[in-house]
C-alpha cells in the first residue's frame, strides 16, 4: 500500500470565515474514527481483537489534546447487527449492492455533515481512521491520494462525500488484526498529531 506524504495530507480545506478559537481550554482538533475502535462489541462474530477499545489510540488522543468523532458501524447500518444476508453471500457482497451502497452513502452524508459543521467553526479534522485491510465496510487501501476499489464500501462513500464538500482528509486504517501494522498506524497518527496546528 503506497502512502501519501504527511505534508500532502495536511492540505485540507479552510473555511473562509472561521470564527477562531473560543475562550476556553479546548484543543481545536479532532479525528474521525470507525465505531469499533472505541467499541469492539459492534464487530461481527470472531472479529474483535480486544475486549473493549483500542486504549493505546485513546491515550495518544488524550496526550495530544485531540477529540474523537465516532462514526456508527456501516455494516450494522446496512445489514443489522447480525449482518443478515442470503446464505453463501459474503458481507462484502451484501454491502456492495445498491441497497448497501445507499445505506453507506446516507451514513457518509450524515458524518460529513457533522465534520463540515465543526470545520466551519474552525475546528480542525485531522484524519479518518478506518479498519483492517479485509473489512468489507472500513478497509483503507490507497493508490496515491485516492482510496482504491478494494477499500471498504463505507470508506469509499465517505471519501467521495468529503470531496464533494471540498475536504481532502487523509485516510488510514487502524489495522489491529496485526500488532506490527497497528504499531505502524499509531506511529503515523502520532506524527500527524505532532505536525498539525490546532484550529483551521
Ligand atoms: S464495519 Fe467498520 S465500524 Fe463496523 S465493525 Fe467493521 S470495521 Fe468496525
Amino acid at each position: 500500500m503506497s502512502l501519501p506524504s504527511l505534508r500532502s495530507l495536511l492540505a485540507v480545506f479552510k473555511p473562509e470565515h472561521s470564527p477562531g478559537p473560543p475562550h476556553d481550554v479546548r484543543g481545536g482538533r479532532f479525528v474521525v474514527v470507525i465505531d469499533c475502535v472505541l467499541n469492539q462489541n459492534v464487530r461481527d462474530q470472531g472479529a474483535a481483537n480486544c475486549p473493549a477499545m483500542n486504549f493505546e489510540f485513546l491515550r495518544l488522543c488524550h496526550e495530544n489534546g485531540i477529540g474523537i468523532m465516532q462514526m456508527p458501524c456501516p455494516e450494522i447500518a446496512a445489514l443489522g447487527f447480525k449482518r443478515q444476508r442470503p446464505p453463501g453471500t459474503s458481507i462484502r457482497q451484501a454491502l456492495d449492492t445498491p441497497a448497501g451502497r445507499l445505506a453507506c452513502a446516507d451514513l457518509a452524508a450524515s458524518v460529513v455533515g457533522r465534520i463540515v459543521e465543526l470545520a466551519e467553526q474552525g475546528f480542525r479534522p485531522l484524519a479518518v481512521l478506518g479498519g483492517n485491510p479485509r473489512s468489507p465496510g472500513c478497509a483503507v487501501h490507497q493508490a496515491a491520494s485516492e482510496l482504491s476499489a478494494e477499500s471498504g464500501v463505507f470508506m469509499l462513500a465517505l471519501q467521495a462525500e468529503l470531496r464533494r464538500h471540498g475536504l481532502d482528509l487523509p485516510f488510514r486504517g487502524l489495522r489491529d488484526a496485526s500488532p506490527e501494522l497497528l504499531a505502524e498506524d499509531l506511529q503515523w497518527f502520532g506524527q500527524l498529531s505532532a505536525a498539525t496546528d490546532a484550529w483551521l
